[in-house]
């Protein structure tokens, strides 16, 4: 066993510290209960990240696209001199603006600053964005207009400071899990501490909120102008503050009143009760200690920016900045995606969070030893691929991303890199939607084997470092941009031998000509040899070179030209799609509790999928019953960009009029699952990010004639989804195996025969086969099990019943060696005798299902969440079920309450 190695999950923007062991067993993780952002806790995904280590389809060498369209293996120096010529003929044929870099929040800060470094340092071109675009360009842009800087004035701390906890437009407790059992902790020592979520729909995040305002879409600025009034009429405005540190105070106030100054109005426009308005309006009134969180909420809007700043607003009006227990927090995606906006990641942003000014340019210019430094901001993710489609960009390079899968109109996106003359991506793994549309596929290290640094949401900079040596000839990406910038004839500025050489230039350039002008500043770090690095604790920034580390505005002071902050005067009009008769209904996107972007990662670990299996849409049960839905059954929605096929879930948490539906299911793991694929491009025109949350869309009850299941051994072969039977396919990873959900309008007899005939294509028959088989066409049920060597190797079976049947006895099956007479009779009837069903799994970490749970309750009446984890284990590991163990309790004790109320007769 070796001694555990301190690193950092690679998920979500809390960064959690994970001490990693590598022994006999195998890889295992545990929580650091040093590192400050987590203190030990994990979620469900990070407490798997031991499982995940061992990708398939990892890539293990460069792979070039020949001319007949298949990937063949090549060696790194041709990959490399293919790559460096591409670059050149493209610059001397059409200009540095045709060379395109698209980058990721997952990579580390030193391949972010490297390939900041060759684009906007070397070849001239700011053409250079991230991913993180898509989750919280709105948030940097309203702290810049707000701030003069992109400076996060919040820790978590602070969140567990604060006696009041405003959530906007944020899951907490699905998208940045550690924080929210922070915060749940926090309120369960202090109860009078309250929390507020505001967000459309009652997720698991409102299960701990004192209030919950289902706010209509689109409408968080008229709320928080109408806030803004509430400040200013009662008097709480912060004359002082506002005097000596902000600007912009009176045109802000006017435009607020002119929006937001009639309740009324305001409660029609938000779709909230004037009461629930001035409740909400007197706890922010009356609390110096507020934070307010938000995340892709708020940011993923056409109008995010505004949204951002109408928050800001008011905070800065009550003076409730750089205090400790308050401020405006922007909670991050991505576990590097505030690295990445610290190196220059952003289009509209030089490195060490400098803007496009003259002296800005001058300054890196003389810093990087380069007469070629971009002058003007390049074009950001959506434009970037907008231009590909037009042919301006034709040179595209993809690091560590999946374009194809997470950016809006996906189709149109598919369309721009089948028209790239050259698109290179550097992945881990070579089964991504974008891989498809490669010349270049460069293997590149993965988490685990990289060694670099990530910034948290709090500012917090932490390493990763590497535990296992690089798979196969995957490399670093930070060394492949040196080793094609020396190529390109930069060799000098690019000769960097180990990530902490390139960490110390980094630091070097936030603390070069600053003398506290900028809020980024790693001074501290400028020297930090090899060994220091290596042992480097996470820090918060700034830490300047005498190691000093204030606490950003404390002082009152901001980062514009007056060191004044700005309050800006928002307009809170709504950038919606709008909805008409044909289009009725709004699609809200988001993510799921265990599953992280498109499933690459969290896809492999069975354990993950317990909680959804499925692509799933979730509707209010009066949209089920106006448009014909059926819990269970399957509905397609559908606008003029594409179309999407999911498992209808009745929620009655959902807002009536709107719709919501994961945006995990890529290609790998369903047809027609894309919910990207129904985004249309409707940028913020500030900040360039896309609107994700409220897509006019018309939905429909799917005619399914049968619905299927495919359960295939690890051995056995899965054909392609593209060419599976039916129309729906959802694919899921089992301990032994994986299976397939499907569905199909073809009748019954047809479907088993095409399954059959789908699944033989790539399974030839074995000598040792045998075939059990099960027709039933009066009911439309028919299963067929192939066992080799009298042990399950496949099955699939028909049905048309809607409701996904329980199939975890089926897969201890596929894992069992030979089956018994009584197993063998289990497969043809479906169902394993006399076996209790325990219903949708609730807690992953322990696969405990919902009726487990029922049963617990059914003899424990008065159990609460201690209760049930003591008899299930439930909730007792990462705690992210916990917020539906508690919802599960609450039902429970309405449904007693009314089993136990008088009946009128018997009063
Ligand atoms: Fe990883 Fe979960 Fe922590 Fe996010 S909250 S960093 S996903 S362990």
């Amino acid at each position: 066993m070796n001694a555990p190695v301190a690193t950092t999950c690679p998920y979500c923007g809390v960064g959690c510290g994970v001490l990693v062991t590598r022994g006999e067993a195998g890889v295992t993780v545990a929580g650091d209960t040093t590192h400050p952002a987590n203190l030990g806790r994990l979620c469900s995904k990070g407490a798997a990240l031991g499982e995940t280590v061992d990708l398939p389809d990892r890539l293990s060498v460069p792979l070039s696209r020949s001319a007949e369209g298949t990937l063949v293996p090549t060696d790194w120096d041709s990959a490399l001199d293919r790559i460096a010529t591409a670059i050149r003929q493209t610059v001397a044929e059409h200009g540095p603006e045709a060379i395109g870099l698209y980058v990721s929040g997952q990579i580390l800060t030193e391949d972010y600053y490297i390939a900041n470094k060759l684009m906007k340092g070397f070849l001239g071109s700011a053409n250079i964005d991230t991913n993180s675009r898509l989750c919280m360009s709105s948030a940097v842009a309203a702290y810049h207009r707000a701030f003069g800087s992109d400076t996060v004035p919040v820790s978590y701390e602070d969140v567990e400071q604060a006696d009041l906890v405003i959530l906007v437009g944020s899951n907490l407790a699905y998208a940045h899990p550690v924080l929210f059992q922070r915060l749940s902790a926090a309120k369960a020592e202090r109860p009078a501490m309250r929390i507020i979520v505001i967000d459309p729909r009652a997720t698991a995040t409102a299960s701990i909120a004192d209030q919950h305002l289902a706010i209509a879409p689109g409408s968080d600025a008229l709320l928080f102008n109408a806030l803004l009034v509430a400040i200013d009429q009662t008097g709480a405005v912060n004359e002082a503050f506002i005097q000596q540190s902000v600007d912009g105070f009176e045109e802000a106030r006017a435009s607020a009143w002119a929006e937001a100054a009639d309740l009324d109005r305001v409660a029609e426009r938000t779709g909230l009760t004037t009461a629930q308005l001035t409740d909400f309006f007197a706890a922010f009134i009356r609390t110096e200690r507020t934070v307010t969180l938000w995340s892709q909420g708020l940011n993923q809007s056409a109008s995010g920016t505004d949204k951002g700043n109408a928050l800001i607003n008011c905070h800065l009006a009550t003076g409730r900045v750089g205090k400790p227990g308050c401020g405006p927090f922007s909670i991050t995606g991505q576990p590097n995606a505030m690295g990445g906006r610290e190196v220059g990641g952003l289009a509209n942003m030089l490195a060490a969070h400098q803007g496009f000014t003259p002296e800005n340019i001058d300054r890196m210019r003389r810093f990087w030893g380069s007469d070629t430094v971009a002058t003007a901001p390049g074009l950001k993710a959506v434009d970037l691929f907008a231009a590909a489609a037009e042919g301006k960009i034709r040179f595209l390079w993809i690091i560590a991303t999946n374009p194809a899968f997470s950016l809006p109109d996906s189709h149109r996106v598919r369309a721009a890199l089948a028209r790239c003359p050259f698109v290179v991506l550097s992945e881990c793994v070579g089964s991504t939607d974008t891989a498809a549309y490669a010349d270049l596929l460069l293997p590149a290290t993965g988490w685990g084997e990289r060694d670099g640094t990530v910034t948290n949401s709090e500012r917090r900079i932490s390493r990763q470092r590497a535990f296992l040596p690089p798979h196969g000839q995957s490399r670093h990406d930070w060394q492949v941009l040196c080793d094609v910038a020396t190529r390109l004839g930069f060799g000098s500025a690019f000769a960097f031998e180990h990530a902490s050489d390139v960490f110390r230039e980094y630091a070097a350039l936030t603390a070069f000509e600053n003398a506290g002008s900028r809020d980024l500043d790693l001074g501290g770090f400028r020297q930090l040899d090899r060994a220091a690095y290596d042992a480097l604790p996470p820090t918060r920034w700034p830490i300047h070179a005498d190691g000093s580390q204030p606490e950003p505005f404390a002082d009152g002071r901001f980062f514009t030209a007056n060191r004044r902050a700005r309050m800006i005067p928002i307009r809170a009009q709504s950038a919606a799609s709008a909805l008409t008769i044909a289009m009725p209904l709004r699609l809200n996107t988001g993510r799921l509790r265990d599953q992280w972007h498109g499933m690459s990662r969290t896809g492999a670990v069975a354990k993950l999928f317990a909680h959804e299996q499925e692509p799933t849409l979730r509707t209010h049960p009066q949209d089920a019953a106006r448009f014909k839905l059926r819990g269970h059954q399957l509905a397609r929605v559908r606008n003029r960009q594409g179309q999407l096929l999911a498992r209808v879930v009745l929620d009655d948490g959902q807002r009536p009029g709107s719709l919501f539906a994961p945006m995990h299911w890529s290609d790998g793991f369903s047809r027609d699952g894309l919910v990207n694929a129904l985004i249309a491009p409707r940028l913020d025109p500030v900040s360039g990010q896309p609107e994700f949350k409220t897509e006019a869309v018309w939905v429909e009850p799917y005619p399914a004639a049968w619905y299927g299941l495919v359960l295939l051994r690890h051995d056995a072969v899965c054909p392609p989804f593209s060419t599976a039977p039916g129309d729906y396919a959802a694919r899921v990873t089992r301990p032994a195996g994986l299976l397939l959900h499907l569905a199909g309008t073809e009748p019954p007899a047809a479907a088993i025969s095409a399954l059959s005939d789908w699944l033989r294509h790539s399974n030839p028959a074995s000598p040792d086969e045998e075939i059990l088989a099960f027709a039933d066409p009066a009911s439309g049920r028919y299963r067929q099990a192939w066992l080799r060597g009298g042990a399950l190797f496949a099955l699939c079976a028909i049905t048309p019943d809607s409701r996904a049947p329980d199939t975890d006895w089926l897969t201890e099956l596929l894992g069992q060696g030979v089956l018994s007479a009584g197993d063998r009779g289990d497969l043809l009837a479906g169902k394993r005798a006399g076996a209790a069903d325990r219903g949708p799994v609730i807690c992953a970490c322990f696969s405990v299902g919902k009726q487990t749970l029922l049963d617990v309750l059914a003899e424990h009446p008065a159990a609460d969440v201690a209760t049930l984890g003591a008899c299930t284990q439930a909730g007792t590991n990462c705690g992210a079920c916990i917020p539906e163990l508690k919802a599960l309790l609450a039902a429970h004790a309405v449904a007693a309450s009314v089993t136990d109320a008088p009946s009128a007769q018997g009063a």
